[in-house]
């Protein structure tokens, strides 16, 4: 192997024939389960060189593009095309051998489908029986020279040149030999034929480079970035003071729900704050805002504590160990007046307030992707948040940490869901507390979830209420749940279906309370069997007699098993869409029916 390029300090290139003819013809001729092993090794081979040299000249610039580009030639952007096909590529090398156009090897070239033998497997290989009685067995001649003829040869093209393409080529054919010919043949007609993926190649080199390529489309910059295995894609993207492009929730709606559950999942639920994406960067008190496309907002926001209407409110937030971080977080409009987050369908940018408005900025954290110049993208989520924790001391209304939920329990998502519609939240954010944080991608364990996406998912259902259940805090005196049923086996039964928090304005609560508060029996107090009533394991604060009750039109994304409901089903993400008082208590929806509803689902 040839490692060197004093010319244009520039290349790692070793000599194709001794070392990229080799590595073709082994992952050729390789069993599928073995395709690899050639590529790794040249792969291996080049790494450790290029340590050597980098170690031996600091300046010297080393790049793995010049072969990878020969390797996957389908990926080449930079070069434009060579106009040559396999039938002008023939033409061309029968008029560089001077051979009888009549003749079997020009016939062989010119059309090779008609006269080759099955034996042969495509044009290069055809070529190269031919090419190998005029040329010498010896050559050297290195990567970057191949590449260097390629280039004149797609410039010569683009010129118009097709004079200057036959020299170009006879001359790379004249310092070239057979074997190496029948592969540059293949790189021009950019299939090799290898028999292994590109993902799969690309990932030789680094475990991050199919997706980057995915992303950037780029051979050169994919070498450049990803030259160093051990550091992985997303902790290149964060620097301090470059934007970066955040990560991303996936939207999750009942069938990616039912998914996600398959397994037990432990998670951190939290608001889904209605602001605008924002990353913060600071370095010895310097600050920077990204939008999450990258524009810069320091002007807005301030640079310093000097500068800006929003830093200088920032001076005690971060604690004196913090010299530099990188936060990300959504930026919301705190409301001075009524000390509470405004939503962006409100009349104000929070990107372009001033200082007199009634909303101030309030940038809400709920990642920390640097602390003291150490990237954490590839620490765990729960690593990285009890980080944040112990970073900022924070301040209502100006800088606060996204409170979480650690939960394994998908009931809670259910609950923190609806709870977020009384709270008229967009909807909640839950995220794997194992997740790594991956810029850009919204498939690495974080989701989204709003009602909305369950809507128009099930028919409303008329059912009674049997129970109730007290609110918390300020509600702690009053029912704001509630648990319904439906009419079970014989008249007069009513069986216990599902629990639902909420759904109801004040108004309705009200009116459910005239006409229920008389009737409310502690759960404790009289056998609601007595009256009809049945519960599961789930039991209500409070129960009623059914004559006494009234029917509700609820709505629930889907009917599942359920052990804890009289009915053994329930209803997943109930909502009370009306009071029914038009109904009569027993004309709610009966057990038969209910069982027509669920057909044969299986159990959960
Ligand atoms: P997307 O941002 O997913 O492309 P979108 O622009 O339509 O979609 P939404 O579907 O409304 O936005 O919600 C996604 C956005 O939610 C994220 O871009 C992020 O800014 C925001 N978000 C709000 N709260 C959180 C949170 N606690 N954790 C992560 N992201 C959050």
């Amino acid at each position: 192997v040839k490692w060197c390029d004093e010319e244009h300090a520039l290349l790692v290139t070793g000599s194709v024939d001794q070392v990229l003819c080799k590595v073709f013809e082994e992952t050729r001729a390789a069993k599928k389960q073995e395709k690899s092993n050639a590529l790794i090794t040249f792969i291996q081979e080049y790494k450790e060189t290029a340590l050597k040299l980098r170690k031996d000249n600091n300046n010297v610039l080393i790049s793995f593009y010049p072969a990878l580009r020969l390797i996957l030639p389908i990926l080449e952007r930079e070069r434009g095309p060579y106009g040559l096909k396999e039938h002008t590529l023939g033409k061309r090398i029968v008029k560089m051998l001077c051979l009888p156009p009549q003749g079997g090897d020009a016939m062989r070239l010119t059309n090779f489908r008609l006269t080759d033998s099955s034996s042969v497997k495509d044009f290069a290989d055809s070529a190269y029986w031919v090419l190998r009685k005029h040329f010498m067995d010896s050559s050297n001649i290195s990567i970057l020279e191949v590449n260097q003829y390629l280039d004149s040869i797609a410039s010569l093209h683009a010129a118009n040149n097709p004079r200057g393409v036959d020299e170009q080529l006879a001359e790379l054919f004249k310092k070239t030999n057979a074997e190496e010919q029948k592969w540059i043949i293949r790189i021009i007609l950019k299939d090799l034929k290898l028999g292994i993926g590109q993902d799969r190649i690309l990932n030789l080199y680094h475990p991050d480079a199919a997706d980057f390529y995915t992303v950037n489309n780029n051979l050169s910059m994919l070498c450049d970035t990803l030259s160093d295995m051990t550091t992985r894609l997303h902790e290149i993207e964060i620097s301090l003071f470059s934007p970066f492009r955040p990560m991303l929730s996936n939207r999750c709606d009942v069938t990616q729900f039912n998914k996600i559950f398959l397994k037990t999942r432990h998670l951190y639920i939290e608001t889904k704050f209605d602001g605008e994406r924002f990353q913060l960067h600071m370095k010895n008190n310097r600050f920077k805002y990204f939008s999450r496309n990258g524009f810069d907002f320091t002007n807005t926001y301030g640079e310093s504590f000097a500068s800006g209407f929003y830093t200088p409110l920032l001076k005690n937030v971060f604690n004196s160990t913090v010299k530099s971080v990188i936060l990300d977080g959504e930026m919301m409009g705190w409301n001075k007046k009524t000390n509470q987050f405004g939503s962006k369908g409100m009349d104000f940018d929070v990107k372009h307030l001033k200082p007199h408005n009634v909303y101030q900025p309030c940038f809400c954290a709920f990642d920390i992707l640097l602390l003291n110049d150490e990237v954490l993208t590839n620490k765990p989520l729960c690593e990285r948040l009890s980080l944040l924790d112990t970073t900022l001391n924070p301040l209502h209304g100006i800088l606060q940490i996204s409170k979480r939920l650690e939960t394994s329990n998908k009931e809670d998502i259910v609950t923190a869901l609806n709870g977020s519609m009384d709270k008229e939240e967009e909807g909640i954010v839950f995220k794997d507390v194992t997740s790594l944080y991956k810029s850009n991608d919204r498939n690495a364990g974080w989701w989204k979830m709003k009602l909305e996406y369950f809507e128009d998912v099930m028919s409303d259902l008329d059912v009674i209420v049997i129970g109730g259940y007290y609110g918390d805090g300020k509600h702690r005196q009053k029912i704001s749940g509630f648990l319904v049923g439906v009419s079970g086996k014989f008249p007069d039964e009513y069986y216990s279906l599902a629990k639902i928090a909420s759904g109801l304005d004040e108004d309705e609560l009200k009116t459910v309370e005239e006409k229920l508060g008389p009737h409310w029996i502690n759960i404790n107090d009289g056998n609601p069997e007595d009256y009809g009533v049945y519960f599961g394991k789930e039991k209500p604060d409070v129960w009623i007699p059914p004559s006494k009750s009234l029917i509700f039109l609820v709505r629930g994304s889907e009917l599942i098993r359920s052990s804890d409901f009289k009915t053994n089903y329930t209803l997943r993400f109930p909502r009370i869409q009306k009071i029914r008082l038009d109904k009569s208590y027993y004309e709610c929806l009966s057990l038969k029916e209910l069982e027509e509803l669920t057909g044969s689902l299986k159990p959960v």
